[in-house]
């Protein structure tokens, strides 16, 4: 059991000072005044100069591994947790890729139950870029329902030369399927679509809800600021669907595949009157990356970090881009609410004790995950079972 003592806390909204209270994995209460339980173990963590802010959460990580289009050389190893706690990710969602076949659903399942069972929040997707997508018990609706990491079918690729180029009504039967299934599961029954670089990157999308009666805002699209005409036209789509961004580069690396850079394309979407509450930032770990010279020519391939979330977050809040609030929305209270985590997202009494306390300058300090400390004084003082 801990108590934080008088520190300024984002819920991701602004609380002020108060105290938190975390037992059990929970958080058991969020007050201007909490003194610690008569009789119980409770450490104090003096809150003078932190902050504290949700846990974030990570939308779209190949937790289990993905690349190999660049052939056998360029297949990534899975994430590890300590990659996701000392980036504050608490909670990740994970999905296959483009390799649908020699990687498997089952594989990604059970590294979100390896992640769960070594203290981190994991959920996942069922299928791959395929269609039909690739599932463990026979349908995408029978995952929803009997997996509980499933939250959704993804990531499917459309407009890109690596996609099995869904017609109208196999994405609509893709969709529909998501939908029934996160009806009987209980889930947030979302398809997460991979947005390549063809011309003309949403009618798929488009098609797909003028030929049946889904609601568009099931279509949760990602690497919307891949290229200058996608961030064009996800202006017009997030005004009704959640859109998400990918992170790529980091503030200090070297330019990669990604276009615009996340928070570039954070202020075009919200200038261009996208709700905040439609946005999202995630990080596409363990995902491979071509390295380009500022001349555009091939140089090197590397693996995306789950890190580059929080140096994108430190960026833009260290560079009054955006309020903190504001800024946290985009990787706590927005993907929680969009994927329908519950106890995720923000700092609240019966939430998940899933928390962060920054120092001076947004540097990160302090990692809760389920109640248990990651990181303390800067310091990562727990790692998963390899690391
Ligand atoms: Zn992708």
């Amino acid at each position: 059991m801990y108590l934080i003592k008088a520190v300024e806390c984002y819920a991701p909204e602004h609380l002020g000072r108060v105290d938190i209270l975390i037992g059990g994995g929970k958080v058991l209460g969020v007050a201007e005044k909490i003194d610690p339980p008569r009789g119980l173990d409770c450490a104090i963590v003096d809150g003078a100069g932190l902050v504290a802010a949700p846990g974030f959460i990570d939308g779209h990580v190949h937790i289990a591994g993905a690349g190999g289009d660049g052939g056998p050389e360029t297949r990534t190893p899975e994430v590890l947790p300590k990659a996701l706690a000392e980036a504050g990710t608490t909670s990740c969602v994970g999905c296959l890729g483009t390799d649908g076949f020699t990687r498997t659903v089952g594989s990604v399942v059970m590294k979100a139950k390896s992640l769960r069972a070594q203290g981190l929040s994991s959920f996942c997707y069922t299928g791959s870029y395929q269609v039909p997508a690739p599932t463990l018990t026979g349908g995408v609706e029978t995952d929803l329902c009997y997996l509980a990491e499933v939250i959704g079918v993804g990531e499917v690729a459309v407009s890109d030369h690596r996609s099995s180029s869904p017609t109208t009504s196999e994405l609509l039967k893709l969709g529909k399927a998501a939908h029934v299934g996160g009806l009987l599961g209980g889930k947030a029954g979302i398809i997460h679509v991979h947005m390549g670089d063809g011309a003309d990157p949403f009618r798929p999308i488009y098609d797909a809800v003028e030929a049946g009666d889904l609601p568009i805002s099931k279509f949760y699209p990602t690497h919307v600021n891949r290229n200058d005409h996608i961030l064009e036209d996800a202006k017009a789509f997030g005004k009704h669907a959640p859109v998400d961004i990918t992170v790529g580069a980091g503030p200090d690396e070297p330019p990669k595949a990604i276009g615009a850079t996340a928070w570039d394309a954070v202020i075009a979407l919200l200038a261009a009157e996208v709700p905040l509450k439609n946005i999202t930032l995630s990080s596409d770990a363990c995902g491979s990356l071509p390295v380009y010279d500022e001349n555009g020519t091939f140089v090197s391939m590397q693996v995306a970090q789950p890190r580059v979330l929080l140096r994108t977050f430190q960026k833009i809040v260290r560079d009054g881009l955006l309020p903190a609030e504001k800024a946290l929305a985009l990787i706590t209270s927005n993907p929680a609410r969009i994927l329908q985590l519950s106890g995720k997202g923000r700092v609240m009494a019966g939430g998940d004790a899933d928390i962060l306390l920054f120092g001076k300058n947004w540097d990160l300090q302090w990692v809760f995950a389920n109640g248990v400390p990651w990181m303390q004084d800067g310091d990562l003082i727990r790692t998963g079972t390899f690391g």
